[in-house]
């Protein structure tokens, strides 16, 4: 077991105060909350309560939200849910995304166009990982049915202008969906300043449990449904509802937005402290993703000709756990697509680095990190 954990980014230890809340909920609110007896009825209060918390909470009405299992779940949710509807609405077929965006939007944009006859285009990013709202203005087009750009890149921690490309769907009326999913953790989260149609969220980045998700849907969007059944969830998504987890999920998102304000000067004072030090100490490093158009908590980093599987377990080994952010092994490396994606060369592109700040991450935690890591980098370097 790592000692000092610096990979929020993958994902977070659950909240005691939220764990407090759920536990309970397993044992006394067993009921289905379709049942119409009491234990049924006594549940379905209780959903509908955790309902309007989270809505509130992101500045929506109760009845645009549906509870789901996972981020990556909402997201196929509202690409798939949204191209089918505007194709059989419209007959509309065209999905614009970035090629950076999480394997849940991107390779659902690519099913759907290899099985399902759409037609993708990947809007253009900067060299940061941006797409402006002004990429979005050239590409969109009446036959668009939906756009997706992430809020956050996970691997770089790079932000996007959501609410200004949000603007340029609205005007031309084509469904717009974030994936919020990093950003949640770390960001005021407000769909109607947002003006996002939908919205994707996971609770386990921002100190919930894992197995239990939300999509935001803008209330007139357009949706059909993925996971067909009963009539749950608005006729959105059926299956018998996850209580203990949708309630663990609200409870922590309440948290989060009460006290982002104070964990994002610590994440910010933490995050500059380890860019500064490792672009001083170590040669032939650079920092990926945007300087300051980036998560609070994130710092990546690119190390020529590295293994960075290798470094990570390397890194592992001296008890700190990070991510290379890529889908490297060890022995093996695969190049991260997302620098590939960005002009990096090859031997820069298998090199990633990913260090995610938490909110109890400590100033010794990261000095110990930024001390052993020169040395680390060049016992993978040796051994690449
Ligand atoms: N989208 C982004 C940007 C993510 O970082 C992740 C998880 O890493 C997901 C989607 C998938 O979320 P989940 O693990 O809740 O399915």
């Amino acid at each position: 077991m790592s000692a000092i954990y610096l990979d929020y980014a993958a994902t977070t230890p659950l909240d005691p105060r939220v764990l407090k809340t759920m536990l309970p909920v397993f044992q006394d609110l067993f009921g289905n909350p379709s049942s119409v007896h009491r234990y049924g009825q006594q549940a379905e209060t209780v959903l509908e309560q955790a309902r309007r918390s989270l809505a509130g909470n992101l500045g929506a009405d109760p009845e645009e939200i549906i509870f789901t299992s996972c981020g990556t779940e909402s997201d196929n949710l509202a690409l798939r849910g949204s191209a089918f509807a505007a194709r059989e609405n419209r007959g509309a077929d065209h999905i614009l995304i970035p090629p950076l965006e999480h394997h849940a939007v991107l390779h659902t944009a690519q099913q759907l166009a290899k099985f399902f006859g759409f037609n993708l285009e990947f809007l253009p990013v900067d060299r940061y990982g941006r797409t402006t709202a002004d990429d979005v203005k050239q590409k969109i087009q009446p036959q668009t049915a939906v756009v997706s750009v992430m809020y956050a890149n996970n691997e770089i921690g790079t932000l996007n202008p959501v609410a200004e490309i949000a603007e340029v769907c609205q005007q031309v009326g084509i469904p717009f969906h974030t994936d919020a999913v990093q950003a949640a953790a770390h960001l005021p989260i407000n769909t109607a300043e947002l003006l996002v149609d939908m919205l994707s969220l996971g609770a386990h980045k921002f100190y919930g449990p894992k197995g239990v998700g939300a999509l935001y849907i803008r209330s007139g969007t357009p949706l059909i449904p993925v996971q067909t059944g009963g009539s749950q969830e608005f006729g959105l998504r059926a299956a018998t509802e996850n209580l203990p987890l949708i309630i663990g999920m609200t409870e922590a998102f309440n948290y989060q937005q009460v006290e982002y304000p104070n964990r994002e000067g610590h994440s910010i004072r933490l995050r500059e402290k380890l860019i500064e030090q490792i672009l001083q100490s170590i040669p032939e490093v650079t920092l990926t993703g945007h300087r300051e158009e980036r998560l609070p908590n994130h710092a990546s980093f690119a190390f020529r000709d590295t293994d960075s599987n290798l470094l990570v377990s390397l890194l592992d080994a001296r008890g700190i756990a990070c991510s290379s952010g890529s889908a490297c092994k060890t022995g093996n490396p695969e190049p991260s697509r997302i620098l590939e994606e960005l002009g990096f060369s090859s031997r820069w592109t298998s090199g990633s680095l990913r260090i995610t700040i938490g909110k109890d991450t400590t100033d010794e935690e990261i000095d110990q990190l930024i001390s052993l890591l020169p040395e680390t980098v060049a016992e993978a370097r040796e051994l690449s």
